[in-house]
């Protein structure tokens, strides 16, 4: 708070732990009612005179930031793994997404521009600008815990606004690391606020007056419970929430492509990726490949982010690895046909780590709740298609929007698809069609509540008011421009 941290005096703490081991990391306090109102107080002041910094001066706040990012971006990385369970490959690629918004935050004068028309009618001229809304909050869920609080606090305060930030509880220390950075690139006081806790601190959070803007992202209840309650306070909200992504395998694609992408996509980071794919469609013969892709997915391995040779992490929580075992059981009992199970996997040395390995059921169904649900682990369902219209029809009636991939070889297929398919984020021949920050992360439905969405154009409209004004000069006063002293009779 206010640039430097400030020891709360809170008597609830939460334990944060090593998902790899079970030891406990340290402890994060749940902010008091007091300390969150100081926060906002203190983020409220600092907009006053971050409102006037000139866009320029913001501009450079971001570049001095993603340049500390990248010097840091090893260490930062060591403290994600340690309190998130990911590789050290993927926790890097976490911290390099989040700098790449940083970039984008630093171009933002060119992003804020305005529009002009000039003689909207006689010798009036229209024109709009844009101005920061005020304090903004922001949620954010375990599984980026770089990537996401850096799409979110950069381009709210590169747009001048002032922003208060409530990291997951599971993984704060990543968030605490990067506004310690923010502090050191020249971040003035107040500008960016952390607080910790659950559900009541995000409740103080979204009642609370001064905020003007609350950007989300998390799990489907919790992400419609933020929506309906913040814009129940009159708010500015986007809401990222949920998934279930399908990739649509068509039987003309190339077999080890497929293979390859497909793996790495419902496995890796555990399954815990909003963008992982839970849900591969096979259409016609691809049927056919499914003691292929249980072989390849056997051979991924559960491991320490130290061990060079782990495809991905544990779960981050013991209660994260029960309900996706029980998530297995169910589908065992609902009829699917479990070709991998990975329930019982154990990682040599670490007997405490919240470890499943890959599973993979075949004869999934659309009324199966392994099919309806996110489980949120490595656990990849494969459903039959006849048709790419049946594989669409599938798709469009699941209700997530977040991604979407089809693989195939013909242009033909992949336009159709990515025509009609109702979901913001399409893949061809791509398994995670993560968009870059120049445009915006667009998931759609049930993925979703809200318009303008994360970084890119539509970040830049989330966080601004746009002003227009329509100004009219008359002739008449030229003259008194040019002779001030004059009195005109
Ligand atoms: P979560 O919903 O449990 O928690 C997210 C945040 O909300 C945390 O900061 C948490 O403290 C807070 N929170 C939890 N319960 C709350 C309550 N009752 N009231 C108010 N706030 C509450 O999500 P998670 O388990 O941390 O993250 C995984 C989920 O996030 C998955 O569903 C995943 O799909 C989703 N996700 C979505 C996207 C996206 O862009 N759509 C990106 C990443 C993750």
């Amino acid at each position: 708070m206010h640039g430097s941290p400030v020891p709360s005096q809170s008597r609830d703490w939460i334990d944060v732990t090593n998902p790899a081991t079970g030891e406990t990391l340290t402890r994060v306090p749940c902010t008091t009612e007091p300390e969150l109102q100081r926060a906002v107080e203190a983020a409220k002041t600092a907009f006053h005179s971050w409102r006037e910094t000139p866009v320029p001066t913001r501009a450079r706040l971001m570049l001095r930031y993603q340049e500390l990012l990248k010097q840091h971006q090893e260490e930062l990385a060591e403290i994600l793994c340690e309190e998130n369970g990911k590789t050290f490959e993927d926790a890097k690629g976490d911290i390099w997404r989040g700098i790449e918004v940083v970039e984008q935050a630093a171009n933002i004068a060119a992003l804020m521009m305005g529009e002009t028309v000039e003689n909207v009618a006689a010798a009036i001229d229209c024109y709009s600008y844009t101005q920061p809304l005020g304090v903004c909050a922001g949620i954010t869920p375990f599984n980026f815990p770089a990537m996401i609080p850096l799409w979110m606090f950069p381009m709210a305060i590169a747009c001048g606004n002032t922003f208060v930030l409530k990291p997951s509880e599971q993984d704060p220390v990543t968030a605490y690391k990067l506004a310690e950075l923010f502090t050191e690139a020249g971040a003035p006081k107040g500008l960016l606020q952390v607080v910790h806790g659950g559900g009541q601190q995000v409740d103080f959070l979204l009642k609370h007056p001064d905020i003007k803007a609350v950007s989300f992202v998390g799990s489907v209840p919790v992400g419609q419970h933020i929506y309906r309650t913040a814009t129940d306070h009159l708010k500015r909200v986007q809401s990222f929430a949920g998934a279930k992504n399908h990739m649509v395998i068509m039987p003309d694609a190339n077999k080890q492509i497929v293979i390859n992408n497909l793996i790495g996509a419902s496995a890796g980071a555990a399954g815990q990726r909003c963008m992982a794919i839970s849900v591969a469609v096979l259409v016609g013969e691809a049927q056919q490949w499914i003691t292929e892709i249980r072989d390849a997915m056997a051979k991924a391995k559960p491991g320490h982010w130290k061990d060079p040779n782990a495809d991905f992490g544990p779960l981050i929580s013991s209660a994260a690895r029960k309900r996706v075992l029980d998530y297995i059981a169910k589908g065992k009992a609902e009829g699917a046909r479990c070709l991998l199970d990975g329930s019982d996997v154990k990682v040599d040395g670490y007997p405490g780590g919240n470890w499943v390995g890959p599973t993979l059921f075949a004869d999934v169904t659309p009324e199966m709740s392994i099919y309806t649900d996110e489980i949120f682990g490595p656990v990849l369902c494969l459903v039959n298609a006849d048709s790419l219209d049946d594989a669409i029809r599938l798709v469009n009636d699941c209700p997530y929007g977040n991604g979407t991939a089809i693989f195939t070889a013909s242009g033909a297929a992949a336009r159709k698809y990515q025509h009609e398919i109702l979901v913001g984020q399409v893949g061809i021949n791509v398994p995670i069609p993560v968009p870059l920050p120049f445009f915006s992360f667009t998931g759609w439905r049930a993925s979703f509540y809200g318009d303008q969405h994360a970084y890119g154009k539509q970040a830049v409209r989330f966080y601004t008011e746009t002003k227009t004004v329509t100004a009219r000069w008359f002739d008449s006063d030229i003259e008194q421009a040019e002779h001030p002293n004059m009195t005109i009779q």
